[in-house]
């Protein structure tokens, strides 16, 4: 496992990229390019004009979950932009929806924002993530497929061809399969990790198409025909990223996460506030690939020179893996499993070479955050 010299993305990410320099892609990115910002949010103004929706009540729509990044990207549509966008909300079931996520979604209608909640079945939902817990080890592989597919299908139902995404996941996660040349064009969306794996779901159990509908992503030949284009803002904001989204969101009505980064992994307290189980998967990434949330986000504050890669360090040894035997237990029995099986599957997608696992539960890792492993 190797560590990127500026940051510490390491290169098992899945379709992450590192370059001749040590640098992993997003640190490459921002040393290399100078960027004109102006010159980006006139490419970016050209190109909704030419692809906004015409005669309809709404210029665009935009995914919203009601956390950071939709609220700040919903103002910035408004205000920046000059749009009138439809937010299209995917809800959680209900067991895996918090409180918070609810308030949050609240705060946006209380900006004057209009919002269509789609809420698949929840019974589909809890056997799709047992599913993909049981075979993936990734809980949300089949469920995420709701949120990035109901908005494309919306907007050919509807006929509002323009949808508006926050972040460009190449340049900010470094997720560069696919990469398109493009850094604004979203159409190439259904080639990223999550959605490329899971191009169907064969579950027989499952008898009723129209609830698998809900998680099925819209064919190339429908964006073709019905002219979709989803377009990514995140290029264009210059103050874009995971914490300035979070502060500026806050500043406008954003709930909080209350409990501490011991129970959730997630030491910004403003990450998936709207559900539960993601604090799983992070566990879960972090078993597999030897980094977690706490990663994530330190990476993109050690690029952008706000902190040290040293202090890095210590945050991500202290939160990277963290999720509560709480939410655990409630995933288990959200979807009916025993505890012990829980961590047999966990163990059975731990990579061995990176951790070591025992009859004790958490596994335990072999390698030291920010040194290169062999
Ligand atoms: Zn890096």
């Amino acid at each position: 496992m190797k560590y990127c010299k500026t940051c510490l993305i390491n290169d098992l990410r899945p379709n992450g990229k590192f370059m001749k320099d040590g640098n992993c892609f997003p640190c490459h990115y921002y040393k290399t390019k100078k960027i004109n910002w102006d010159a980006r949010l006139f490419s970016l103004k050209k190109i909704i004009n030419k692809y906004k929706a015409r005669g309809k009540s709404y210029d665009c729509l935009l995914g919203v979950s009601g956390g950071k990044d939709s609220t700040r990207q919903a103002l910035w549509t408004r205000e920046k932009l000059g749009l009138k966008p439809l937010l299209i909300s995917v809800s959680y079931p209900p067991l895996q929806s918090t409180e918070l996520g609810y308030q949050n979604l609240g705060n946006l209608l209380k900006l004057g924002f209009d919002i269509v909640t789609i809420q698949p079945a929840p019974q589909t939902a809890c056997k799709l993530s047992k599913k993909a817990f049981l075979e993936l080890g990734n809980i949300l592989s089949y469920t995420e497929l709701a949120l990035f597919s109901q908005v494309p299908t919306y907007a050919i139902e509807s006929g509002i061809n323009l949808i508006l995404w926050g972040e460009n996941v190449s340049i900010q996660l470094g997720e560069t399969q696919r990469l398109s040349d493009d850094i604004f064009d979203g159409n190439h969306l259904s080639k990223i990790n999550t959605l490329s794996k899971v191009k169907k779901i064969n579950f027989p159990s499952i008898s009723s198409k129209a609830h698998l509908c809900n998680y099925t992503y819209p064919s190339e030949k429908a964006f073709k025909t019905n002219n979709i284009s989803i377009v990514f803002l995140g290029p264009a904001i210059k103050t874009w990223s995971m914490l300035n989204n979070g502060l500026t969101s806050v500043l406008n009505g954003l709930k909080t996460n209350l409990r501490p980064p011991s129970i959730t992994g997630d030491y910004t307290q403003v990450a998936m506030l709207d559900e539960d189980f993601s604090n799983i998967n992070n566990m879960i990434k972090y078993y597999k690939f030897g980094f977690g949330r706490a990663t994530d986000y330190v990476c993109e504050s050690v690029r952008m020179k706000y902190i040290s890669r040293n202090e890095a360090i210590k945050i991500i040894k202290k939160y990277d893996g963290v999720c509560s035997d709480k939410i655990i237990k409630n995933y288990c029995k959200y979807i009916n499993i025993h505890e012990d099986e829980f961590w047999h599957v966990i163990h059975k997608f731990t990579n061995k070479h990176l951790f070591k696992t025992s009859n004790k539960k958490r596994p335990i890792p072999k390698f030291e955050v920010g040194k290169n492993y062999e």
